[in-house]
């Protein structure tokens, strides 16, 4: 269908969570070659938090995304908590009003979130973070936009894993892999790794 419900939107967070649960050790591993080997269990923390307060189910998107992202400010001590946290407490508002989202506006939304986490982490596009993974799937998703949230999604999570591979040769400039300088090259993004885990998560829920 061309219409994303709250139900859906609710049903992606906790596809989210399991998908990191499933990657938790990946992850784990790769924040350990240029981070301190904590972004699987930090980001398994935080959604397993979110996924508590999700019963009962949030009414409204707006709602939704709002207890997402204030939970996982509240309950991730690593950057990757508040960062995560903007993504979803901007995603909210865009949403507001509307029972059900098409392409246009999850995909206005997810631009807003994204926006907000380059406001608050200062990332560019090839500073070796989440935003390389999530840059490009905003700009695929527009692409596709009229072709229905499905295949936007589907598009977002190909250009999102593009992404990630690519943040692999990079020297990393924020973060703490930062702090490794030109030792960062040669590694895969943690961060970068999530986020395509979450864009996955949205293509596999609208994917029915
Ligand atoms: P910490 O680095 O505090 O231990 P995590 O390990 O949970 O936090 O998260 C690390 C990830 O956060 C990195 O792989 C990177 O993708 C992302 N990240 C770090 N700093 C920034 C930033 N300023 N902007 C965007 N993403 C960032
Ligand atoms: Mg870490
Ligand atoms: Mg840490």
């Amino acid at each position: 269908s061309d219409a994303v419900s709250t139900d859906d939107l609710v049903a992606w967070i906790r596809a989210f969570r399991d998908a990191v649960h499933a990657h938790k050790d990946e992850l784990t591993q790769l924040d350990s070659e240029i981070g301190d080997a904590d972004h699987g269990s930090n980001m398994a923390r935080g959604l397993d938090a979110v996924v508590a307060k999700l019963d009962p189910v949030p009414a409204t998107a707006s709602d939704l995304f709002k207890t997402v992202g204030m939970t996982l400010v509240s309950s991730v001590g690593g950057a990757s908590g508040p960062l995560y946290g903007t993504l979803f407490l901007r995603m909210g508002p865009p949403l507001a009003g509307d029972g059900e989202a098409d392409a246009a506006a999850l995909g206005a939304a997810l631009r807003a979130g994204v926006e907000g986490v380059v406001a608050r982490g200062k990332a560019e596009l090839g500073d070796k973070t989440m935003i390389d993974a999530l840059s490009p799937a905003l700009d695929a998703w527009d692409a596709a936009v009229a072709d229905g949230p499905a295949a936007a999604a589907r598009a977002a999570a190909d250009a999102a894993a593009r992404g990630r591979d690519a943040t692999e040769p990079l020297v990393a400039r924020k973060g703490r892999a930062s702090y490794l300088g030109e030792r960062s090259a040669g590694h895969i993004d943690p961060g970068a790794t999530s986020a395509t885990l979450l864009l996955e998560a949205l293509r596999d829920t609208l994917a029915g």
